[in-house]
């Protein structure tokens, strides 16, 4: 058997970035199996993985690449959140690496993700369905960026589709309600959340001693931020905090390494779909009549404004 800490050959799932010599993000390639992003982190004797992609194979990657880099077996694996491209590769490393999350998340994954992931192995074809309908959209779409960004969604669900007869739902076997540290012989790394903003629960990972933050889907860069779970005022608030912190970069659960900037521009983003949802409210206007507004329209994923407006519509229509 081929000993994986001496074979990682890079993987076309994720491109390597090295923020510091401690932390290692895994950046999704577009169109592959991997989706969001994960990170590696050496503590020093203590190698640890942060989220585990949407597919198995992406995920057996990047199991080699953290043990390639670091020289160590992957002590913990970490969900920052339930959703499944962050969390399908689990079974890669369960349960001969403990997976934490909050309770919350736990509690989600193994009932709502069990329950989803049980519905779309027992009938494949729904799913099938829509990549075949997604294909037939990418032909007649004549906006480029829309049209790329169509292809790449198609070719991960067809990565997806591949790694599904195989998925084992495996949810977080160690949990924490507010806040957990590790500590390894060179640095220490802080597991903390303020509830839930992006998704039911969010677990924002904070290395001190490098100033690296890993965020999870609560920020992503230059990418329309994902509202399909949100609470859009619990989201901002939970930014509030977060930005207390001493940061250096951020590793973003979709996109390119970043800094508070792109932080500040999520929080003006979900401050804006709420703001236009309500004037277009007030006014009787649609939502198809709200354009994406310039400063984001070279974000990636454009079809989540769509969705995102009318979500913050529902919300707002059901408070009034
Ligand atoms: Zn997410």
């Amino acid at each position: 058997m081929k000993n994986r800490i001496e074979s990682f050959q890079g993987s076309t799932h994720f491109r390597l970035h090295y923020v510091a010599d401690s932390v290692i993000a895994a950046i999704a390639a577009p169109g592959s199996g991997a989706v969001g992003n994960a990170s590696i982190i050496d503590l020093g004797d203590i190698a640890m993985v942060v989220d585990t992609f949407a597919t198995i194979q992406a995920a057996e990657d990047l199991k080699a690449a953290a043990e390639y880099i670091t020289g160590k077996p992957v002590s913990y694996v970490i969900n920052t959140h339930w959703h499944s491209d962050h969390t399908s590769g689990n079974q890669v490393f369960s349960p001969v690496s403990p997976i934490i999350s909050t309770a919350v998340t736990r509690e989600v994954m193994d009932t709502f993700a069990r329950e989803r992931l049980a519905r779309f192995q027992e009938n494949p074809e729904q799913l099938l369905q829509a990549i075949d309908e997604l294909e037939g959209n990418i032909q007649k779409e004549s906006n480029e960026k829309l049209k790329m960004e169509m292809t790449w969604e198609h070719a991960s669900d067809r990565e997806y589709m591949k790694s599904l007869p195989a998925l084992v739902l495996s949810p977080p076997n160690l949990t924490f309600d507010r806040q957990l540290t590790i500590y390894g012989s060179k640095r220490s790394a802080q597991l903390l959340t303020f509830g839930g903003g992006h998704s039911q629960s969010d677990t924002i990972i904070y290395i001190p001693q490098d100033k690296i933050l890993i965020i999870g889907d609560l920020v992503l860069s230059k990418h329309h931020p994902v509202l399909t779970n949100a609470h859009p005022q619990d989201w901002l608030d939970i930014l509030e905090q977060v930005e207390q912190l001493d940061i250096e970069a951020i590793v973003p659960g979709h996109g390119e390494v970043c800094s508070l900037q792109e932080l500040y521009e999520v929080k003006g983003d979900i401050a804006d779909i709420m703001a236009l949802v309500q004037d277009a409210v007030q006014s009787e206007k649609s939502m198809d009549e709200i354009e994406v507004p310039q400063r984001y329209q070279h974000w990636s994923f454009t079809t989540y404004f769509r969705s995102n407006l009318s979500k913050a519509h529902t919300m707002i229509t059901n408070k009034a």
